[in-house]
């Protein structure tokens, strides 16, 4: 049995995550430490509640304390690193908790990793030769793309907002603790996630959120730049895959080749909308769509080269935007019911 820490399951991508692994592998134990920002929410943990192999501490990832305990107590075999702050419009008006949690919370979960697992640099601890620390990162740390081009796992990183340089920061500690320490790590960079149990700040569910309400959708300048959307369970299979199977201090890219630019995503929920609750009159929700002014350092465009991840591992998105944006709008409807 190999016990996981799994930080920010209480999180969007998290609380995807923590019910898929735990329902594909039975001999995995789970302990997901989350401090509950405003960001967590354990209503969207209830189908692993009670699991045996499923145990929940709520604690901050940047308490030496709480983490080295955890490692102690439960014997930590792998780490699988969620946690953070997200939200790039709050690192704007905040950055303070980005460095905290994003930079030095990372730097406190290797550095109980290293003292726990080795010996010393390079130097594992007996039967401690297969522990594994996944740090889960964004591609916004390679910055914007012009109208060609992909992000590789070679592109430089030029991050452009206190969310993207708090993660590439991060980043680097991982990729450092692999060189100085030789501490078994894996970092993959996806691209924007949707699907269940997204915080309602972020785009697609704000869009869904309120065209249901009727209220107006607002859309960053011309709305006209571009994100390159996963479903969220294809990057859970990409995690899953890399956790498993990734070379260790390699980096890996997840991205379903889906790149859409927003006013197609504000349109293409509106046309779902009007299809499955009709407005009066017969009114579209897409009236409802209001440009506002842009946000300071808005990245033009990411769209992610996954060849490795596909080529190596055997990885490939199950989900288009079309089918997976129709899931995810199913699962709003029931939840704003
Ligand atoms: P989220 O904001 O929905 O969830 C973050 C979780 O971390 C929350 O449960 C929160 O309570 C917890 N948390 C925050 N600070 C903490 C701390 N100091 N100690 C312990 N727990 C803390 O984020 P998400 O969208 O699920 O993203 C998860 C990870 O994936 C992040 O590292 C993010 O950078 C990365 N990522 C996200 C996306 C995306 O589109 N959402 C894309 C690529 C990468």
């Amino acid at each position: 049995m190999k016990t996981v820490l799994i930080t920010g399951g209480a999180g969007f991508i998290g609380a995807n995550f923590v019910p898929y692994f735990l329902d594909k592998y039975k001999d995995y134990k789970v302990i997901n430490l989350d401090k509950l920002t405003y960001a967590g929410d354990l209503a969207n943990l209830k189908e692993v509640e009670g699991h045996s192999n499923y145990h929940f501490v709520e604690g901050d990832i940047c308490d030496y304390n709480i983490v080295n305990q955890l490692f102690k107590t439960n014997n930590i075999t792998d780490v699988i690193h969620f946690a953070a702050e997200s939200h790039v419009d709050n690192s704007i008006s905040g950055p303070e908790a980005f460095v905290k949690t994003n930079v030095n919370g990372t730097f406190t979960l290797l550095d109980a990793a290293r003292r726990y697992w080795m010996d010393g640099p390079f130097e594992v601890k007996e039967g401690m030769e297969n522990n594994r620390f996944h740090h889960i990162s964004t591609d916004e740390v390679y910055g914007t793309l012009g109208k060609e081009g992909l992000f590789t796992e070679e592109t430089p990183y030029a991050p452009n907002s206190p969310y993207s340089a708090s993660k590439a920061s991060s980043d680097f500690f991982v990729r450092s603790y692999f060189h100085t320490y030789g501490l078994n790590v894996v970092t993959t960079n996806c691209s924007n996630n949707y699907g269940p149990k997204q915080h309602d700040e972020k785009l697609i569910p704000t869009i869904i959120k309120k065209a249901i309400n009727e209220d107006s959708i607002p859309i960053y300048g011309d709305g006209k730049n571009v994100r390159d959307w996963l479903y969220v369970l294809d990057h859970c299979k990409g995690i899953d895959l890399v956790f498993h199977n990734g070379k260790s201090g390699e980096t890996y890219n997840i991205g379903g080749r889906n790149e859409r630019e927003n006013i197609y995503i504000a349109t293409t929920i509106c046309e779902i909308l009007d299809n499955k609750r009709p407005l009066p009159d017969g009114k579209s929700h897409k009236d409802l769509i209001t440009y506002v002014k842009d946000r300071p350092g808005h990245d033009r465009r990411y769209a992610i080269d996954a060849s490795k991840l596909e080529n190596d591992l055997g990885w490939e998105a199950d989900e288009n935007f079309e089918s997976g944006i129709e899931k995810t709008i199913e699962w709003y409807l029931e939840k704003y019911n």
